[in-house]
């Protein structure tokens, strides 16, 4: 019991520095003069540093009732509840496997997943610099021997996780003249085969395009043609596979 509290409570701060993640690698791979510890936190409209005790997961935010100290502008509700989305996570992958290596690997690679999601829904990127460390986290556990897959089917899924949809948008652009699906999309179903091996990258591969599909006729009302972030869903797919496996 006490693991799982502690457990919740590391996904709280870990999920405040991803917040700092998701807000600056944007920024830094665009040639912005910041890194991800220097300048130290601050309110993204007046740029005042945010004071220690108010850099507390969660509860600063609802003590300060969303609002910046210093300039008033509304703090996003994002902050919070990707802090408390990690201390789920985390919560719930300890309560169901323990203290193993396979949580350790499992909460890696949700670390990496929930930034990339959140980056690409914001940007349309998803940085190399969280992709690589997905792709060789998932062949390194597998390879150690304390992932959910063999070495081999890793290495296979992670290689057919590229060339099925690259064979495909190579296809769809002899017909529609125009690219189906980024080279960042591609590279995560590599990433995420590494990780589910081959027969759940396919389950992951169908199932996001439903939910892609879906979502972006009834949500968000893409107009044909126009492009809309595709990373979130395969990632959706991912974190619910890690959850209930
Ligand atoms: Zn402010």
């Amino acid at each position: 019991m006490l693991i799982i509290l502690f457990s919740i409570l590391m996904g709280a701060v870990i999920g405040s520095f991803l917040n700092v993640v998701i807000f600056r690698l944007p920024k830094i791979l665009n040639g912005e003069k910041i890194s991800l510890s220097f300048p130290a936190s601050f309110c993204p409209a007046c740029h005042h540093p945010i004071r220690w005790r108010h850099n507390i997961p969660v509860i600063s935010w609802l003590l300060l009732k969303g609002k910046c100290l210093d300039c008033r502008s509304a703090i996003s509700p994002r902050y919070p509840l990707i802090e408390i989305l990690m201390a789920a996570l985390f919560g719930w992958v300890t309560s169901q496997h323990g203290l193993t290596a396979d949580t350790a690997a499992v909460l890696f690679a949700l670390c990496l997943l929930v930034p990339l999601a959140v980056i690409d829904a914001d940007t349309m990127l998803l940085p190399n610099r969280l992709m690589y460390p997905l792709l060789a986290g998932g062949l390194t556990v597998a390879l150690a021997g304390i992932g959910r897959v063999s070495w081999q089917e890793a290495a296979i899924a992670a290689a057919l996780g590229f060339v099925a949809p690259w064979s495909i948008s190579k296809l769809f652009y002899l017909f529609n003249k125009r690219e189906g699906m980024g080279r960042g999309d591609m590279k995560l179903f590599a990433a995420i085969g590494a990780w589910v091996g081959y027969s759940q990258l396919w389950d992951v591969m169908i199932a996001s395009c439903i939910l892609a599909t879906v979502c972006a006729l009834l949500i968000l009302k893409v107009k044909r043609g126009q492009s809309f972030p595709f990373g979130p869903y395969p990632i959706i797919v991912t974190v619910i596979i890690f959850l209930f496996n």
